[in-house]
């Protein structure tokens, strides 16, 4: 009997550098699901750029291929698919993932529940999807693994003839038909029980070729799906039941990773890790692993954003020196939430998990969202305040990005909150394919209904000015000591952007940034797209239209060891002038205690261009460990100590900071700083106490 090929590809742009930092996960899970059932029957590869795929037809034309669809890759499919089906006409066209609706023509009338806005807009999200990429076949919705059983076996029954899947308008669960241009929805489908219906895909080789070519990040999932419905994500509201893997199950495909990948940093792909009991029985056996061996020598995870408190805490206590406690916020005006239909954790909560925080240690870090709907500029800033108040010391942003598949994607969600969007290249997403030029990019409100484009740059600036001093809590403990004389961040920001002749390296840094983020923000996709052929045949780079690069460089410079000094001078000044007028005189314990901090400052931070020292002394009159251990409540003053104390200032995971620097060894300073914000945890950024 004939063996079934099937191809699944994940692509990502590599033209101009590869666009991905990780492994793509699902392609793998689906393909060892096939493999599962159908054993011999199927031979499976995986793919991850254009060229490789393109070559992997040459040497073998498959009989189907299954391309991941998301907004990372959506016009890099519409190019490939129509090659696939101008050269390799005979091979049977799959696609699913973020972009394609979950729900395809679920009927929703009976039920008693009202629609979502996403589930409201399914049927359009498709049609546009259809309009985009014709050639398609099969839509899959939602999780992969089951629909493409579906289809490969009805393949299999209908002679291995796509000819005749389309001609006879054979159904699969979970997918939609693609017939004379319109979608054929065969019915909804239960997700798979559990996970380990499966075996792991790195165990079956699946990954080899993509392990051995790139240097990727492996990821491994423990669990799937969200019990949550944040209108700006298109994971949680379809996946409500989360379904998960055994432990024993994921012990073994951490310890084939730890053989086989080159990069011994472990990603687990899970929303809320901490959200299962289990959880913690795979955090010690990964804290155990580490001891005995050192693998994995870093952790990417997001852990559960809601409840669980206690063993989000557990799971620090393991994991904690290669992970900041991060607890996501979004923002935290009440009615941003409501609009986004998400709840933060509790006052309470935060409090406990700062408290947490301090006495082991750990980083306490956030993400902030620029643009939800319902923000103002003060909700905004305010929001920034609250996290310095309760003793957030990292904290990363990102733009509102209207992802297809998610509430705010949908035409609804636009009219309701009038947005008005700009396009954003994504990363370096971009290839010129057959003399065309394919890239990808998102869609971004700059102005709705309750913020307009200029307090938008605004609120940039806030991120800008908050990424620079905190991203990796980096003067973490000078806006403690303002905010023990009622020193805000909102004061310490608006201080400098109201001044900025007295701190110029400050206001330089955030005017170039702002600037330079204003011109990477398209008004539509024909401007996005002749900046980039332009920056293509004069630079033949997309590097300067990438808009990570500008706020992570500014950073970068104020760790660097020439301006690093200057840079924490400005900020202390900023802090001693509002104290001033504040108080009306400036007493000499306080500067001395700024005077100290500053020289603290300067040892604690790590900066990207050369492997640090792992430990550092630092001397004082005061004893910061027991001040940063109660949380910096009380002033600094109050911890004066009889005579001057020594205190060891050291790096949280050394480790990760050798192998990157190994890495990295031969890269442009540039590069170096930009792969280094990407790869390094924030609580890696910086020595502690
Ligand atoms: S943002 Fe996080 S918590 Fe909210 S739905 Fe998405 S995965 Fe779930």
């Amino acid at each position: 009997m004939k063996k079934v090929t099937i191809y699944l590809a994940d692509l990502c742009h590599n033209q101009f550098g590869l666009a991905r930092s990780s492994i793509s996960l699902g392609i793998g899970t689906i393909g060892a699901y096939q493999i599962k059932k159908f054993a011999e029957k199927v031979k499976v590869r995986l793919f991850t750029t254009y060229d490789d795929l393109l070559d992997g037809f040459k040497e073998k034309e498959p009989d189907i291929v299954g391309l991941a669809n998301f907004g990372w890759n959506e016009n890099l499919n519409v190019k490939m698919m129509s090659v696939i089906a101008r050269d390799f006409p005979n091979v049977l066209i799959v696609t699913g993932g973020a972009n394609i609706s979950p729900y395809g023509a679920t009927d929703f009338s009976g039920r008693r529940k009202p629609m979502s806005l996403t589930e409201a807009f399914s049927k359009q999200q498709d049609a546009q999807i259809l309009a985009k990429m014709p050639h398609i076949n099969y839509f899959v919705h939602g999780d992969g693994e089951l629909p493409m059983h579906h289809i490969v076996n009805e393949y299999i029954k209908h002679d291995c003839s796509k000819e005749r899947m389309i001609n006879e308008k054979v159904a699969a669960p979970g997918t939609s038909l693609v017939y004379q241009n319109q979608l054929i929805f065969a019915g909804p489908l239960q997700r798979l029980k559990g996970l380990d219906e499966f075996d792991s895909p790195y165990a079956l080789g699946l990954y080899d070729e993509i392990l051995d070519k790139y240097d990727l990040v492996p990821q491994t999932e423990t669990d799937r799906g969200c019990p949550f419905e944040c209108g700006f994500c298109t994971i949680g509201g379809w996946t409500n039941a989360v379904i998960k893997h055994s432990v024993e199950w994921i012990k073994k495909e951490i310890l084939y990773l730890k053989e086989r990948s080159k990069i011994k940093i472990l990603r687990i792909a899970n929303s809320n890790f901490g959200l299962l009991k289990h959880d913690i029985e795979i955090a010690k056996y990964i804290k155990n692993l580490r001891d005995k061996t050192g693998y994995p020598n870093g952790i990417r995870v997001h852990t559960a954003a809601r409840g669980a408190k206690e063993r989000v805490k557990n799971l620090m206590q393991q994991l904690g020196d290669m992970l900041p406690l991060n607890l996501s916020t979004q923002t935290f005006s009440g009615e941003v939430l409501a609009n986004v239909t998400r709840a933060n954790q509790s006052e309470d909560v935060i409090k406990e998990m700062s408290l947490f925080a301090s006495k082991n240690k750990l980083m306490l870090s956030t993400e902030i969202i620029i643009g939800l709907p319902g923000e103002t500029y003060e909700s905004f800033v305010n929001t920034f305040n609250q996290l310095f108040k309760y003793g957030f010391q990292s904290i990363v942003y990102g733009p509102l990005i209207l992802i297809r598949g998610s509430d705010l994607y949908s035409d609804e969600a636009r009219k309701k909150y009038k947005f008005k969007t700009k396009c954003v290249l994504i990363e370096k997403s971009v290839s010129v394919i057959e003399d065309e030029l394919f890239f990808e990019y998102d869609q971004c409100p700059t102005e709705s209904s309750s913020y307009t484009e200029s307090q938008y740059w605004d609120m940039h600036r806030v991120c800008t000015f908050a990424h620079m001093t905190s991203r990796g809590g980096y003067y973490k403990e000078l806006y403690s000591h303002a905010l023990n004389s009622d020193i805000t961040f909102k004061d310490i920001f608006l201080e400098i952007k109201n001044n900025p002749s007295n701190y110029p390296l400050f206001s330089k840094s955030l005017d170039n940034c702002i600037n330079a983020m204003q011109k990477h923000y398209f008004s539509n996709k024909n401007a996005l797209k002749n900046k980039l052929a332009q920056e293509i045949k004069l630079n033949g780079t997309v590097d300067s239209v990438d808009i990570c690069c500008d706020y992570q460089e500014a950073t970068a410079k104020l760790l660097s060891y020439e301006y690093r000094k200057k840079y924490i001078d400005e900020f202390s000044k900023a802090i001693i002038s509002l104290y001033a007028s504040k108080i009306g005189t400036v007493d000499d314990e306080y500067c001395n205690i700024i005077e100290n901090l500053k020289i603290y400052t300067e040892l604690s931070i790590i900066s990207p261009q050369e492997l640090p020292e792992e430990r550092l002394e630092h001397t004082s009159n005061y004893d910061l460990e027991e001040w940063l251990n109660n949380q910096c409540s009380l002033s600094l003053s109050t911890y004066k100590l009889k005579s001057a104390k020594k205190f060891i200032l050291k790096v949280r995971n050394y480790s990760e900071h050798k192998m990157l620097n190994e890495v990295t060894k031969d890269w442009t300073s540039r590069d170096r700083d930009l792969f280094y914000f990407r790869q390094v945890v924030s609580s890696n950024h910086r020595r502690f106490v």
